[in-house]
């Protein structure tokens, strides 16, 4: 019998994997604004940036207890014909947020030529969504800089392939790297996606990194967002994103799964009342 031998040179130590790292990452964001290692933030705001009502509701948002602010400026929409994003403009109205507020910002980044674009504009933290996480060309693109890079499951993505997707882009050197839980599609149409509690324990187990939830997407439903909101920080997030609006019925995008202001505010309350109830959710 001929022995067919599999054995290939040794798999290189990833950096996504605790082993090779076995404290929690904590990432900084400047301002006393830190991700990771106990250190919980809230990043909340509209789906898209939209205009000069981001003012507003990045005060509201800051004023509930946010502590970074998201808007999207570059959209990855289902249909070519709905809203793009405002583009430049809308980077530019969230620097006028954040000169404003104070608080960081999250934006997506879409495609690789305009990753310069966001570095240049110092914009705090580049997100990834969901349907570029295995865009392999811009998640290496991304690992070339410097910007801190909040990185959403793709919907069909396991959680191997989410730490892999990590590792394009902490193999070109950028490690601060915020994995996001953000719900996957399965058989169930009750809700936008199915939120993956199980993801924040056992990405805790597997990697260093800081996780982030999505009760946003994971739910599509403004109803079911406090309460998984809760679920997640008691799992043990390191941080939420949640889109809030100032009027979800006529938001351009995502109005659906929205909080009003005044909903995030009372969300907010429930956050600290879990957090305080739950001083180490990892049990240690
Ligand atoms: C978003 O954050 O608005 C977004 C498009 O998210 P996702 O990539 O998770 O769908
Ligand atoms: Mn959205």
């Amino acid at each position: 019998m001929i022995a067919i031998s599999h054995a290939r040179a040794a798999k290189p130590q990833r950096k996504v994997d605790r082993a090779s790292h076995p404290e929690d990452t904590v990432i900084d964001l400047g301002g006393g604004v830190k991700i990771g290692g106990g250190h919980f933030q809230v990043i909340a705001g509209p789906c898209s940036v939209e205009g000069d009502n981001l003012l507003t509701i990045a005060a509201r948002c800051k004023a509930a207890g946010a502590t970074l602010l998201r808007g999207g400026a570059y959209k990855p929409r289902t249909s070519p014909y709905d809203h793009q994003g405002m583009g430049e403009r809308g980077l530019d109205l969230l620097l006028e947020a954040r000169a404003q507020t104070g608080m960081p910002i999250v934006s997506e980044v879409m495609d690789t030529r305009d990753v310069e674009l966001f570095v240049n504009r110092g914009i705090d933290v580049m997100q990834i969504g969901a349907r570029n996480a295995q865009n392999f060309a811009l998640l290496k693109e991304v690992g070339r800089t410097k910007t801190p890079v909040l990185l959403k499951r793709g919907m069909a993505s396991t959680l191997e392939e989410l730490l892999m997707a990590a590792e394009y882009i902490m193999s070109e050197g950028n490690e601060r790297v915020i994995l996001c839980e953000r719900g996957i599609r399965t058989f169930e149409t009750a809700t936008r996606n199915t939120f993956d509690l199980n993801a924040i324990p056992a990405l805790h187990h597997l990697t260093h990194l800081p996780v982030a939830a999505d009760p946003s997407h994971a739910t599509g439903c403004a109803r079911y967002v406090g309460p998984m909101a809760l679920a997640a920080c008691a799992a043990g997030a390191d941080a939420l994103e949640i889109e809030v609006h100032d009027d979800p019925a006529n938001a351009w995008s995502d109005g659906p799964q929205a909080l009003t202001c005044d909903e995030f505010d009372t969300t907010m309350e429930r956050i600290r009342a879990i957090r305080s109830a739950i001083s180490s959710p990892r049990g240690e």
